[in-house]
């Protein structure tokens, strides 16, 4: 049997999920080198709260994305996290004992996908990181696709549709929020709103990609 093990593993080798190559790792070679090209030299921006980008949305990074979470791929979520955990360990802020709160997916939605990208790339950024993964965050109204909207309808279509898990303990606790895309703020605001009321500190938002707009 022993001689057939390799044959088999070439068979089970799943393929790079954007060029289809084989690869024993998340992302081909190839298609890795031209994500890691698109890695924003300085992607922290001094607001506050601090965002931090790991890249523009755009190119591979934008069909990365898109693979994570319209073809069934968790594992590209994954591997964003632990990616944006390195632009985090180069780009320290100086709190400590600061934890990690992905922006969470209506319950319907995460059952239809299966998983919530934000969440995985929250995982991957905290493993790298060492930061604390916090899930007292949750999203309690569905929410229209927010692209077709326009900013003050994004912001109706976002009120009251976050909540927090009874019985948290995050109260006085300094946090950065974590999701995949930063586009107008919308969603993050909306998210903002019941931490902002339960006393929590956000310090920052950590993002995957960050859409420009004009
Ligand atoms: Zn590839």
């Amino acid at each position: 049997m022993a001689i057939w093990k390799p044959l088999l593993d070439f068979f089970l080798k799943p393929n790079c999920p954007l060029c289809d190559r084989p690869t024993s790792t998340t992302l081909c070679i190839y298609c890795d080198r031209q994500l890691q090209s698109e890695k924003l030299s300085d992607p922290r921006q001094n607001t506050t709260p601090f965002i931090l980008a790991w890249g523009n949305y755009s190119g591979t990074l934008k069909r990365t994305i898109a693979q994570c979470k319209y073809h069934n791929h968790p594992q590209l979520g994954y591997y964003l996290g632990e990616l944006l955990g390195q632009s985090w360990l180069a780009n320290p802020p100086d709190k400590s004992q600061i934890l990690a709160i992905p922006i969470p997916l209506h319950p319907d939605k995460q059952r239809q996908r299966g998983f919530n990208q934000a969440e995985l790339i929250a995982k991957g950024f905290c493993h790298r990181t060492g930061i604390k993964l916090n899930q007292s965050l949750l999203r309690v109204k569905s929410t229209e696709a927010q692209f077709q909207l326009n900013p003050t309808d994004r912001q109706q279509n976002l009120s009251d549709a976050f909540t927090l898990k009874s019985g948290h303990k995050i109260q006085g606790r300094s946090i950065i929020l974590i999701d995949d895309i930063y586009t107008t703020g919308a969603t993050i605001s909306a998210a903002s709103q019941p931490l902002q009321n339960a006393g929590v500190n956000i310090v920052g938002i950590a993002v995957s990609a960050i859409a420009r707009l004009n």
